[in-house]
This record gives C-alpha cells, structure tokens and sequence, in this order.
C-alpha cells in the first residue's frame, strides 16, 4: 500500500516526495491523499468527476 496525491487542478498524482511543502510542486494548490493499492488508485473515480 502507499499514497498518492491528487492536484485536482494539474489532474495529476504524485508521490509524497514530489510535494512541494504538502502542496502540489506544479502550481501550489493543496493535494488530496489517495491510497494506491496495486498500482489503483482508490478514489479516483471522484477526483475526475470534481470540478475543482
Ligand atoms: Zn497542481
């Protein structure tokens, strides 16, 4: 199991160490922590359906 954090704004994942102070390293909005279980991200689903 690890974590990946979703930039809903990039719509993008990275990983813990690609954040840039918790935030996303490409334009700084905050990241939402999925948890990836063989290679699937849970809750991915819901992060293409938000607007934001
Ligand atoms: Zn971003």
């Amino acid at each position: 199991m690890a974590l990946a954090y979703y930039c809903a704004n990039c719509i993008l994942y990275f990983r813990e160490a690609d954040l840039t102070e918790g935030r996303c390293p490409d334009c700084g909005n905050q990241v939402k922590p999925r948890v990836v279980i063989g290679g699937v991200v849970l809750g991915a689903e819901e992060d293409a359906n938000s607007d934001q």
